[in-house]
């Protein structure tokens, strides 16, 4: 159990919704970066073989010969991977697009869903980095299923869209047949509602109808649809140091002090 002043802070987290376009990566930058900023060292690690959170931290291709592939299929050591982004506090281990074989590659490994719990449970990483978040891609595959194997908690983005709602309860069937197997500590960190839309009625309905279903695990903080959101990773920066004061990354800093009032909460 780690103390200090995130209390019993949940560390290693998987950011995971199988469906594509919802906000995962997005989140997992400036959630991260956030975090960052408020002087906690953080780790991304690109589990997504598209490889969107390395490129939107300006990881650019020679830097990406070492990568998550390595940590799974290769079991590298993770600190010889981890890439320095343009923020203080703020490291990476990028992704290639081979990890997308690493299903087929892992295939004979009965062990093949743990690889990740192995490499990034390692007391010697874990005294490196206050929190270690995992970009799982749009998919509820192996990538995923080691992302969620590895965290101790799954923070899950919806979009506030019609279907929404639809598609969350193979997720949560997932994240409780990862709790029988392989990892009976996996926890909800939250479910954060993205691309609010206050001029649209449905996004309103919607974020009350997931609130009504899904009760104190839904975030209070909601991340407005905001167009510096998504052009930051045009400029290689997390919307948090691309445009500080846009709503989305003010946005994203109110998420970031929750969780940490959250994991202070848990503690107490
Ligand atoms: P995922 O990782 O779940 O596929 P992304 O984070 O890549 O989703 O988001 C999908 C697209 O929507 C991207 O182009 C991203 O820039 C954009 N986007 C994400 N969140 C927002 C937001 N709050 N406002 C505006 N655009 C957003
Ligand atoms: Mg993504």
């Amino acid at each position: 159990p780690s103390t200090g002043p995130d209390g019993a802070r949940r560390r290693i987290l998987a950011v995971a919704n199988q469906k594509g376009g919802v906000g995962k990566t997005t989140t997992t930058i400036n959630l991260a970066a956030a975090l960052a900023e408020q002087g906690r060292r953080v780790l991304i690690v690109d589990l997504d073989p598209q490889g969107n959170a390395s490129t939107g931290l300006g990881i650019e291709a020679a830097r990406r010969e070492r990568s998550s592939y390595d940590l799974l299929v290769g079991q590298e050591e993770a600190a010889g991977l981890v890439q320095p982004t343009a923020q203080a506090n703020l490291s990476v281990i990028p992704a290639t697009g081979d990890l997308a074989s690493a299903d087929v590659e892992l295939v004979d490994d009965p062990s093949r869903a743990r690889r990740l719990q192995r490499s990034l449970r390692d007391p010697g990483l874990l005294a490196d980095w206050d929190y270690i978040v995992i970009d799982c891609p749009p998919s509820l595959n192996l990538l995923t299923v080691n992302a969620m194997a590895a965290a101790d908690a799954v923070l899950v983005p919806l979009q506030c869209e019609f279907f929404a709602m639809e598609g969350l309860s193979q997720l949560l069937t997932t994240i409780k047949e990862i709790r029988r197997g392989l990892n009976p500590g996996l926890a909800i960190e939250g479910v954060v509602l993205t691309m609010y839309d206050r001029r649209n009625n449905l996004s309103d309905l919607v974020a009350r109808d997931v609130r009504a279903n899904l009760g104190d695990v839904v975030y209070r903080t909601v991340i407005p649809r905001n167009v510096r959101l998504s052009e930051a990773p045009s400029y290689a920066l997390p919307a948090i140091v691309y445009d500080s004061n846009s709503t989305g990354s003010l946005a994203y800093r109110a998420l970031a002090r929750e969780l940490l009032e959250r994991g202070a909460r848990a503690a107490a």
